[in-house]
């Protein structure tokens, strides 16, 4: 094996047109040595004699320059000195055997390429000056004194060959030499690009551990790319005691303030995976029967040069800390509002019976009935800021009862029915009946009612309003068709998120807060259930709930 490796090796030397000029000069001269040793018996008198000799002492002095001088390091030229040695020595054995075997002079050809190898045209140029002074001179010198010009041709015929030869070989090289120089070019490039490719790659990891945000990355197929260390303590909290290195569907996820587990599909990850972009889509991790950490979670689709979808990217933050801000500044404002109610209850009765006194001098009935306004309004305010509270707490316990969604969406429509006359705009309903299910139905009867309100608020009089409620693969589903003013695909994006109102809703009189489809998209989900949008501005928008017929439930 090592033996093959070597020689391998040497051939590689040999062959190369620059390298290895001592293995080269070795070849040559074992093969002169066999040509030789073949002379030596038939015609010994050959190689005895004197130019014969003298080639063969030159070219083993050659042999040893070649191996012994640091050819090297000295300049480029000195490299034509070996072949042009090798020239001459060929010259006195072709001297000698000239009338024998002249062919041997074609043994210059190797000196002559060698030559060309290292100098290129110049290489060829002096190649052809040694042929023609160790060679063709010799012939034509012994013909002088009869000589003719078929004897010129003869002794021309080698050099011109050379010539020849060497100029192709120049030519060659010439192209193979441009094409190592734009090789070398590109790799360089190409381990620049590498170097810089490696840096960024550092420093992009450097910058994704740091940050106190979970980070996760997926391909086109679902599988993760990159996930920063925020991610994977993320993913250590939330894991099952039992298993190791759980998918995203095994983690301890739940709907915030409930107990309902999410379900592998509604995980932000695999939501992600399905091509939805999302913000603030708030989860709680950790084992059940302990207080769960929140976590905001927000998706984008990556894409390719080509706009073709190329995975996601989604981001995990703890927000615990600021939900519970919340749910104390929400929890304060229920009591202080709740404090509030009872003795303003008692300062509006107790008004009213002195505004029932007959004999009041005209001046006080007037002060009482504007104090008694005030304290009504007064009230309407502290109940309005309760009812908020409680609204939006409603996620945090769900009553389910075996009820009939359809039953639902009916009463809805009914309860809509004067408002939608009273602004001009055409309500209808395709109801099928569904099975009864386990639902809240006080909380399914606001979301509803939520989508359908906002129907009515942003589609203009002379509009349409449908609402359907059908069963479609194992799943119920309510859907509220409005022709009215719609939405962008952008505005879609952010469109469950708190307190977003689309641009369009904010520049135009239509009141609103951007709190109803938040609080209906928690109230779906909390039943285990999705909702979803198609909207084009101008056109309408639909908006759909889907509860799937087996899998509410409160576990
Ligand atoms: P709001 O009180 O502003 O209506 P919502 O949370 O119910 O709050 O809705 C959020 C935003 O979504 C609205 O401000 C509006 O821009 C947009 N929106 C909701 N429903 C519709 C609809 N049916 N057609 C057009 N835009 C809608």
């Amino acid at each position: 094996m090592d033996l093959a490796a070597s020689v391998t090796r040497q051939l590689a030397r040999v062959v190369s047109p620059t390298g290895g000029g001592g293995s080269k000069q070795l070849y040559f001269l074992a093969f002169v040595a066999v040509f030789t040793l073949m002379i030596s018996f038939s015609s010994p008198v050959f190689v005895q004699s004197g130019p014969y000799l003298a080639g063969l002492v030159l070219l083993a002095l050659t042999t040893v320059a070649a191996f012994t001088v640091p050819w090297e390091r000295l300049p480029t030229w000195c490299g034509a000195v070996i072949p042009v040695l090798d020239i001459v020595s060929v010259g006195l054995f072709r001297d000698v055997l000239r009338t024998e075997a002249s062919a041997v002079s074609l043994l210059t050809i190797i000196p002559a390429i060698w030559l060309v190898a290292r100098l290129r045209i110049p290489g060829a140029v002096i190649a052809t000056l040694c042929v023609t002074v160790a060679i063709a001179g010799p012939a034509l010198v012994r013909s002088a004194p009869d000589i003719n010009s078929t004897d010129i041709a003869r002794a021309l015929l080698l050099p011109f060959t050379v010539l020849q030869v060497g100029l192709l070989a120049a030519g060659a090289l010439k192209v193979l030499d441009g094409q190592a120089r734009r090789m070398t070019a590109t790799l360089r490039e190409k381990e620049e690009l590498l170097e810089a490719t490696a840096t960024w790659e550092r420093l992009l990891e450097n910058i994704l551990d740091s940050v106190p945000v979970g980070i996760v990355v997926v391909d086109r197929d679902g599988h993760d790319v990159l996930m920063n260390r925020a991610q994977k303590a993320f993913h250590a909290h939330c894991s099952p005691s039992d298993i190791q290195n759980p998918e995203e569907s095994q983690l301890l996820l739940r709907y915030p303030g409930t107990t309902t587990v999410i379900p592998p599909e509604q995980r932000p990850v695999r939501r992600a995976v399905l091509q939805e972009t999302f913000s603030n889509y708030v989860i709680s991790a950790g084992p059940p029967g302990q207080v769960g950490t929140k976590f905001s979670t927000s998706a984008r689709q990556i894409l390719d040069r080509h706009g073709n979808r190329d995975g996601a990217v989604v981001v995990f933050s703890d927000v615990s800390s600021y939900v519970d801000a919340v749910r104390a500044q929400q929890q304060f404002v229920a009591a202080v509002s709740h404090e509030l109610r009872t003795p303003l209850t008692s300062v509006i009765g107790y008004l009213e019976l002195a505004m029932d006194e007959e004999e009041l001098p005209k001046g006080a009935a007037m002060h009482l009935a504007v104090a008694n306004r005030n304290a009504e309004q007064l009230l309407t305010l502290v109940q309005d800021l309760l009812h908020d509270q409680v609204t939006r707490s409603t996620v945090d316990g769900l009553e389910l009862r075996p009820h009939r969604v359809s039953l639902i969406a009916q009463e809805v429509l009914e309860s809509a029915a004067p408002q939608a006359e009273k602004r001009g705009i055409s309500l209808s309903g395709e109801i099928d009946e569904s099975p009864v299910m386990l639902v809240d139905a006080k909380r399914l009867t606001q979301a509803i009612s939520n989508l359908l309100s906002n129907a009515l608020k942003y589609t203009p009089r002379g509009g349409r309003i449908q609402v359907h409620c059908r069963l479609v693969d194992g799943a119920v589903e309510v859907s509220v068709i409005d022709s009215g003013i719609g939405m962008s695909d952008q505005e879609q994006t952010n469109l469950f998120t708190e307190y977003y109102r689309t641009e369009t809703a904010r520049s135009s009189p239509i009141p609103g807060h951007g709190i109803g489809l938040a609080l209906t998209r928690a109230l779906v989900l909390a039943h285990g259930g999705q909702i979803s949008v198609r909207s084009t501005p101008g056109t309408g928008s639909t908006f759909t709930i889907r509860l799937s017929v087996d899998r509410v439930s409160t576990s």
